[in-house]
């Protein structure tokens, strides 16, 4: 298979996305969509039953894909970048943006648009969620490609999926993860 026929996971190249919905909107939507028993058990029972569970993600999928340019890493990050899906930036970066985001902010793959980060930022401060971004967004589990996020979520897997700065510890957090002492 050639370069060019190549697929990653989510289906073809990324590229960056400007969401189609607002940040303010989409942190709204979230709480209705907030972790809670009764949807602890509708995923539970749709993970039981295989049909329901693939019309599910099916609908996640179509939903998400317009909304956000969903690839269905299943491992949703949505919330901790102002609702600018990081699996869209061409490098696949959780913690971006990279070294090769132009001055205008723009991305260095594509220079014809805008870094998925610097969307993430602006849309994160403008809805006042702008800390968010100091999180360490973990790697991406790639067992969970094309599982539903939401089921996930509900069913407690995505705990830690982003790692707040701690005060008692004031190395810059990869260090701290990598347990690595400043020279
Ligand atoms: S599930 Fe993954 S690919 Fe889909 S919007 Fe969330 S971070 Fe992006």
């Amino acid at each position: 298979m050639g370069v060019d026929e190549q697929r990653v996971p989510g289906g073809g190249w990324p590229r960056p996305v400007v969401p189609r919905i607002g940040a303010r909107v989409s942190y709204a939507l979230h709480h209705l969509l907030a972790a809670k028993p009764a949807y602890r058990r509708l995923g539970a029972w749709l993970e039981r039953r295989r049909p329901a569970y693939r019309w599910f993600t099916w609908a996640e999928r179509v939903t998400k894909e317009q909304l956000y340019g969903c690839r269905m890493c299943g491992q949703c990050a949505l919330p901790d970048t102002g609702y600018t899906c990081p699996m869209t930036c061409p490098k696949q970066l959780r913690n971006g943006p990279c070294g090769g985001v132009s001055a205008e902010g723009r991305c260095e793959v594509h220079p014809e648009l805008v870094c998925v980060w610097v969307t993430a930022i602006e849309r994160a401060q403008d809805a006042g969620h702008g800390a968010d971004l100091d999180l360490l967004q973990r790697p991406v589990d790639h067992r969970e490609w094309d599982r539903s996020s939401w089921v996930n979520y509900w069913q407690g897997r995505d705990d830690g999926l982003g790692i707040a700065p701690s005060e008692d510890d004031p190395r810059p957090l990869l260090r701290r993860e990598l347990g690595l002492r400043p020279r």
